[in-house]
């Protein structure tokens, strides 16, 4: 269920209904997506093509949700840019811009928060305080868009949030964000990153949307996934393995693997080699990141050395690995790290 006057997270058929009911002409509904979605208003003033009678209607039921910049940091290495967002209740939420040759890349929030408890990760230190809505995680975009001058053709869900705890308003905000006549962004450009919510995985298969599925497995086998990942206690290794594949048979999709090394805990030869085998024959992909240390959590990054070493046993057994690159190392850009600076008055 959306809330009912979040204009800007509604489809194009449900502002048609609203127009329908105010004896508004059709046309007014392409109109308002528009001004919603391409022009990415904040206010119903801004649409000049309304009469000040119908935008004074509109505003007195219909709200528009945007994002402010809170703050914003550019990193000294490599123009990475890390914005943490109010939003209009004064929670506070954090987005990612890197740039690539083939464009920006836009790193997203989908929740205040998360409940997922990683022992790694910045972002779940202090739970979750709710999820945000489809205007709310396209309204990222549109302030990212508005402060560079530049446009966004790329986004990753990998920000604060599991967006498979906020299944309803991830696939809205899917399908919001490639409408044609709206941002219109290619699905295909679209990564969405899950720690593992297995029964959504299944619920996103039926859909057959062509975006990639990411997936933070991060270890091999239950014990020490488990150790890294609460998660896992309800949904396993086997069970989402499982699930990945039944996922790329449906999809013809290759998926990512995440897999964040943690010195000492997942980064060992034998690691690499049960991952592996666990992979053997799927259609996949595996990123490998040194973790980015987080004060709180007491994870240290693998050695470089370690990384290339994982990588090379993988690809020996034919899995295909990626080092990535840690980009936005001076600028808190791992996931949550801001937020957490600000609730403690950092
Ligand atoms: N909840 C989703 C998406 C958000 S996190 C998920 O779990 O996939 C995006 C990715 O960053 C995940 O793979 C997550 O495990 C990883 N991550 C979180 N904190 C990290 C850290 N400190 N260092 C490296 N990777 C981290």
């Amino acid at each position: 269920m959306i809330d009912n006057t979040d204009i800007r997270s509604m489809f194009p058929e449900e502002i048609a209904a609203i127009c329908k009911e105010m004896g508004l002409p059709s046309f007014r509904t392409e109109q308002i997506f528009k001004w919603l979605h391409v022009e990415a208003v904040d206010s119903f003033d801004e649409m000049s093509n309304l009469s000040k009678d119908l935008r004074k209607k509109l505003s007195d039921v219909y709200k528009i949700f945007n994002c402010t910049i809170e703050k914003k940091q550019v990193s000294l290495y490599d123009s990475t840019v890390k914005y943490l967002f109010r939003l209009h209740d004064g929670e506070f939420v954090e987005s990612v811009l890197m740039k690539y040759k083939y464009g920006y890349s836009l790193c997203v929030s989908s929740q205040v928060g998360c409940r997922m408890g990683c022992t790694f990760c910045a972002s779940t230190l202090m739970g979750v305080v709710r999820s945000l809505s489809a205007s709310e995680i396209l309204s990222q975009i549109f302030a990212v868009q508005k402060d560079m001058q530049i446009r966004v053709s790329h986004v990753v869900m990998m920000g604060m949030g599991e967006p498979l705890d906020n299944y309803d308003n991830t696939l809205r905000f899917l399908k919001l964000a490639t409408h044609p006549k709206g941002l219109n962004l290619s699905m295909r450009n679209i990564s969405l990153s899950t720690c593992g919510i297995v029964p959504n995985i299944y619920r996103l298969m039926e859909e057959k949307l062509q975006f990639t599925l990411s997936v933070s497995l991060h270890a091999p086998n239950d014990e020490i996934r488990t150790s890294m990942m609460p998660v896992n206690k309800k949904w396993n290794v086997d069970t989402l393995l499982k699930a990945c594949r039944d996922y790329t048979n449906a999809t013809s999709r290759r998926i990512s693997f995440e897999y964040s090394m943690v010195k000492g805990t997942n980064d060992s030869d034998a690691c690499a080699y049960e991952l592996a085998e666990k992979l053997k024959g799927m259609l996949c992909h595996v990123n490998l990141i040194p973790v980015n240390a987080v004060d709180e959590t007491g994870c240290i990054g693998s050695t470089p050395e370690r990384v290339r070493k994982f990588a090379a046993i993988l690809e020996n057994h034919g899995i295909t690995a990626t080092v990535r690159r840690t980009l936005g190392a001076d600028i808190d850009a791992a996931c949550g790290q801001l937020r957490r600076k600000q609730m403690k008055g950092e």
